[in-house]
């Protein structure tokens, strides 16, 4: 018997994708996905399975959902031409202004959404877990928000690291937990807030904060985000009236950039890239770029792209953006990647801050240095691509970056001001 191409193999499993039957039972997007946990977390796993099931698509739940991110979290956010940039680069700019959404970031929607999930739930308490800080102000103002207790997992070494985040989760009344165990940074403070969970699933709700980790959170997190994209695709028909050629977002864990793209993902003419974060090299421990350069393996409860040496040792990342430094991916763009849907490729650390200085120059927007990352991947595609029409997630804003960009004079300032 002759085998079926790959591209043939590759438009079935994206039109069942499109179709919702992936994640498919066993919460698997095609080779990618699934639940490698221990016996010990089953359980909760499959009520909360069960609770994605009867609760997400129920109306009630929806229109408080709906609810909450027009009256609290201030959507649907911006559409907004981003005329310095489309000057600059010759092309028809476009920014879907997540950084406009309360607390100044994308990660507020699925905070809201789970919290609420987490009272249908009938759940007494809130966990959740944070890396440079920002899933957990978002957590803690979402619970603060329900009237949820909640109890934020974070590593040693981040706590040092961030603590004005710190005492903004303590403000809205979080309790913050350091993790002194494994490396001291998110790996450690996700397996942390899995061995809570594990002691009281019942009682406790788990708020993960991007699109990883064993099913159903990679396609919970997913729909919590969709928001970002079906809002983008109207408002790009509305205000530009047409689709955008081709679509950026920068990739960490791949919240924003799933919520955006997956709006898209049925549109053949529109090119989506995601951009990861290249930090200071293509060699291993360099960069946090799991899809362009790692390989396939396990990583907290998903099999997807991670970045592991040669004995299949998880690596330490390095970047110049806190957000994107995780050495796994959502399963869902691996996914993508390996039916050749979504293109990724990575960003430096010196493209990015001189990128984040562009954003600033043309636009009037410090943008996040996670979200400068996308603009990279975008001002080099339309070197290329002359007179298309782009979108850009601009998932956050920069203000939370600033201790880091002090460190990092901008070029630009000065010539402006001589
Ligand atoms: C956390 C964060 C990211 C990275 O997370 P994803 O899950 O990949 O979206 C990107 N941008 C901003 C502004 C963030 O705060």
């Amino acid at each position: 018997m002759q085998a079926k191409p790959k591209e043939q193999d590759d438009a079935a499993l994206l039109a069942a994708l499109l179709a919702g039957e992936l994640p498919d039972a066993r919460g698997r997007f095609g080779a990618f996905g699934g639940r490698y946990v221990p016996e010990t977390l089953v359980p909760a796993l499959e009520r909360l399975e069960a609770g994605v099931r009867d609760y997400l698509r129920e109306p009630g739940f929806q229109e408080e959902f709906c609810h909450e991110l027009f009256e609290w979290v201030g959507r649907p956010t911006a559409l907004t031409p981003a005329r310095g940039l489309s000057r600059a680069w010759g092309a028809d700019v476009w920014l879907k202004r997540e950084d406009l959404a309360h607390t100044g970031a994308h990660k507020i929607n699925n905070a809201i959404g789970q919290a609420l999930l987490a009272k249908r739930l009938g759940a007494k308490r809130v966990i959740a877990e944070t890396g440079a800080g920002q899933h957990g102000v978002a957590s803690a103002a979402a619970c603060a928000r329900i009237g949820l207790p909640c109890r934020v997992y974070m590593g040693a070494v981040d706590i040092s690291r961030q603590a004005p985040n710190v005492d903004r989760m303590r403000r809205l009344g979080a309790e913050v937990v350091a993790v002194e165990s494994g490396d001291k940074t998110l790996r450690a403070a996700i397996d942390e807030a899995l061995r809570d969970w594990v002691s009281d699933p019942d009682g406790t709700y788990y708020l993960l904060g991007s699109a990883v980790g064993p099913h159903p959170y990679p396609y919970l997190v997913r729909e919590m985000h969709r928001c970002i994209g079906d809002e983008a695709r109207a408002q790009m028909l509305k205000q530009a009236g047409k689709l955008p050629d081709a679509v950026f977002a920068c990739v960490g864990g791949g919240s924003n950039a799933i919520g955006l793209f997956h709006a898209f993902l049925g549109d053949p003419d529109v090119e989506i890239v995601g951009v990861e974060a290249g930090g200071i090299g293509s060699g291993l421990g360099q960069n946090a770029a799991t899809l362009a350069t790692g390989t396939p393996g396990v990583l907290q409860g998903s099999y997807t792209m991670i970045l592991q040496d040669p004995n299949g040792q998880v690596q330490e990342t390095q970047s110049v953006s806190a957000g994107l430094d995780y050495s796994g991916v959502g399963p869902e763009h691996a996914f993508l990647q390996s039916i050749g849907r979504v293109r990724y490729e990575a960003a430096g650390d010196a493209d990015v801050l001189d990128a984040l200085d562009e954003v600033c120059a043309e636009e009037g927007i410090l943008t996040a240095l996670e979200t400068a990352h996308a603009f990279v991947g975008a001002r080099e595609w339309a070197r290329k691509n002359p007179g298309k029409t782009m979108l850009i997630g601009n998932s956050g804003r920069g203000d939370k970056d600033m201790s880091t960009l002090v460190q990092h004079p901008t070029t630009r300032a000065r010539h402006a001001g001589a």
